[in-house]
This record gives structure tokens, C-alpha cells and sequence, in this order.
């Protein structure tokens, strides 16, 4: 029985129907299938609350009938399906949407529609942090003047006094893409911080961050505890994001060096070592396939490896410079299982054993699986 009333128009949930008892032994049972060859499958870690869980919500804003409504944004038919609160997301940031939704209709001002280009206000995105308890608020338009934006702001402030920043950020593309280019604080700093794994992380609007911090800390206690480093080693840190996993198990390493593609994420990695006072971490901007060949060539010596890659898996060049650089222990963490099998099976071929698999459940009620995998070298 779906709790969500929506759950069918919306999509996002796409295991709601089952109990979390149930999505949990589906989650354990795949990972099972698909990667049990290598090695025995801990028993996946799930969450007590399994709900309210995301630290972030992201509402469109739309027109029907002759009135405003706010919910979840549907590619596939670029419509809205509305929704005032989400099961998954933090309620108080639902319940902020809610305000900024009847404040356009105070403030007359008029939704965004896809289809026509026409209109003003496109989505709101909130993150949350439940450590810090900071609050950001993005207000998301098509391009124009924002009419009355110090004062719709103050409004905003009165009625949530917690807030700690407005950003408003245009974007004027006819695309469904969430965030333009330019942006403007109109309250507060620009950025919340949060606290992760006893570090503080500066979240600006487009950085990317995990959005369940309560089963971030639980998968990466699981990836220090599976590299279980003794300060004397050089880590790499692949597909680094905002640097998150590498400051975290800095203190443990005599070097990190992590490497991201988005050069955004690699700014707020330079600024999160910085602002945690760590100096043996560093951070390249660039492929990761072609980043770990250069180490090759240059025959670096690496220890461990952690790499954490999109669904695609890791590149055949990432994975045939990690055999050739050869470090002792490999840290894979998985969000797609396939990608991660066919992975396995070059490390294996080239010399590793599969010595731990855990799966962890950081998406509760969707079919998202998140495996952490430790491989050591042979010989
Ligand atoms: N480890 C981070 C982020 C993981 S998400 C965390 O735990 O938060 C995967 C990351 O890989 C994204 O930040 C994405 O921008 C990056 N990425 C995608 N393709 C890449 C490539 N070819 N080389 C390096 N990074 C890449």
C-alpha cells in the first residue's frame, strides 16, 4: 500500500508500495545477483526513520485552473504533478515552499509555464542542515526583474525568522534544466554549512552534495573502516565531488589527493580542506581516467584508492591505470550495481580480490542501491 497518496503520478518512489522490510531484502537480494560471485554480501544497512530523510527540497512552481500550485517537476510530460509535502523530503523545508508559494500569490506574481515561456517564478529549492540547523532558500526565476524582491524577502524572513540565506538565481532557458547561471544573494551569505562526520562543509546553491547525512556518515565510516589507513599513506580520492569522502579520511593519511571533473565541486573541495584546517588534501579538476593515467606514466606510488564514480562505472582508462599504478587496497563506491559488476570483473582479472561487499540504503522507498566494496591486491 503506497503511503503517498501521489506516489503513482510522481515516480520518484518507485518501491513506496512495498514495506521497508521488503525494499530492504530487494535491495539485499540484487546486489546478491549481481556482485555475490565475488564475495559474501554484508547485510544491507538501512534507516530507522525511513522517511523525511532528504536534506534538500526542490519544488516547480506552476499554473493551473487560474491558481498557483507548487510540486514535483515530470520531464517526461514537462508538467508539474502538485505536491505540498513529500514523504522523502524535510517537512520544515516543505513547509518554507509552502510560504514562498503564497507569497507570489500576495505578491501577484505570476508561475513560470514551460510550454509558453510565460511567467515568472520557476521552482524553490531548500537545504537543510540537521546539524547546524542552517537553512538556505533559492528562489529560482525566469529572466526579468524580480518585482518587489527586498520585500518579498522580508516577508519570507518574518514568517521563517531560522532562515540563514536567500539566493535568487535566474534562469532563462526554455529547458527544464533547475539552475541558471547567474545568481544574486539577497539575504545572508550565499552559502549554509553543514556538519559531516565531525567536519563542516560549505554548501553553496549549485555544489553537490549527498542529500541523506544521516547514511552519508554510515557509508563513509564503512569506506574509512574498509581502507583502515595507519598515516602513512597517499590516497586518491576519484570522482572526489566536493571532496567530502577524501577530508574525511585526511586525518588518517599521510596525503590526499582527490580529482572531480566539475569545476565547481573542486572550488568548494579546495575551500572545505581550508576551512577544516586540512593541508595534507588537494584537489585536481579533470578526468579521473585521464588524471589516474598520468600517475601511471608517471609511476607514482599510490596506496589506496577510493573512487566513487556516476552509474556509468568507472572508464576501461581508469580502471587499466588503477591495475597499472597497482595501489594495495581499492575502494569502490557503487550507486549502480550493474556498472559495478562488469568493474569487478576487470579488478579481478587484473589481480585483486573482492575482500568485503556492504550495501547501504541511502534512498529509502526508490530503487537506488549504494554499495561500498573493499579489494586488495593479491600479490
Ligand atoms: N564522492 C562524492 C561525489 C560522488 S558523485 C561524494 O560522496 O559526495 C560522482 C562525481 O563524479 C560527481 O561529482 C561528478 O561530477 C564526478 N564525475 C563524473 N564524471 C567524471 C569524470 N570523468 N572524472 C572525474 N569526475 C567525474
Amino acid at each position: 500500500m503506497n503511503k503517498c497518496p501521489i506516489a503513482k503520478k510522481c515516480g520518484g518512489c518507485q518501491l513506496q508500495n512495498l514495506s521497508y522490510d521488503e525494499q530492504l531484502s530487494l535491495k539485499q537480494s540484487r546486489v546478491i545477483r549481481l556482485v555475490g560471485k565475488y564475495c559474501h554480501v554484508d547485510e544491507i544497512i538501512g534507516m530507522d526513520e525511513p522517511f523525511h530523510y532528504r536534506n534538500k527540497a526542490t519544488h516547480a512552481l506552476s499554473f493551473r485552473s487560474g491558481r498557483i500550485i507548487s510540486g514535483i517537476y515530470q520531464s517526461a510530460t514537462r508538467r508539474v504533478v502538485e505536491a505540498d509535502s513529500c514523504l522523502l523530503e524535510d517537512e520544515y523545508s516543505c513547509k518554507i515552499v509552502q510560504t514562498v508559494k503564497r507569497l507570489c500569490i500576495d505578491f501577484k506574481i505570476k508561475a513560470y509555464d514551460l510550454n509558453t515561456g510565460r511567467g515568472f517564478f520557476r521552482h524553490v529549492m531548500v537545504r537543510r542542515s540537521a546539524g547546524t540547523k542552517q537553512i538556505m532558500v533559492v528562489l529560482v526565476t525566469a529572466k526579468g526583474d524580480f518585482p518587489k524582491k527586498r520585500e518579498f524577502v522580508d516577508a519570507l524572513i518574518k514568517r521563517h525568522s531560522d532562515i540563514t540565506t536567500v539566493v535568487w538565481n535566474i534562469n532563462p532557458t526554455d529547458t527544464p534544466l533547475f539552475l541558471g547561471s547567474k545568481s544574486e544573494t539577497l539575504y545572508g551569505d550565499g552559502y549554509i554549512t553543514d556538519s559531516l562526520c565531525g567536519l563542516v562543509f560549505r554548501i553553496s546553491p549549485r555544489s553537490f552534495y549527498q542529500v541523506n547525512t544521516l547514511q552519508t556518515e554510515v557509508l563513509y565510516g564503512k569506506v574509512r573502516e574498509f581502507a583502515s589507513l595507519s598515516h602513512s599513506e597517499t590516497v586518491i580520492d576519484a570522482y572526489c565531488g566536493t571532496g567530502t569522502i577524501g577530508l574525511t579520511l585526511a586525518r588518517d593519511a599521510k596525503r590526499v589527493i582527490g580529482v572531480e571533473l566539475n569545476g565547481d565541486s573542486v572550488k568548494d573541495a579546495i575551500e572545505n580542506a581550508s576551512i577544516n584546517g586540512i593541508k595534507n588534501a588537494e584537489f585536481i579538476n579533470g578526468d579521473a581516467g585521464e588524471y589516474m593515467q598520468s600517475l601511471a606514466e608517471g609511476k607514482e606510488r599510490v596506496d589506496t584508492v577510493i573512487t566513487d564514480p556516476p552509474r556509468a562505472g568507472c572508464s576501461r582508462q581508469f580502471l587499466e591505470s588503477l591495475l597499472a599504478l597497482s595501489p594495495k587496497k581499492v575502494v569502490y563506491v557503487s550507486c549502480n550495481p550493474e556498472t559495478l559488476s562488469r568493474d569487478l570483473f576487470t579488478l579481478r582479472k587484473g589481480g585483486y580480490r573482492v575482500k568485503k561487499i556492504q550495501p547501504v540504503d541511502m534512498f529509502p522507498h526508490t530503487e537506488h542501491i549504494e554499495t561500498v566494496v573493499l579489494l586488495e591486491r593479491s600479490v
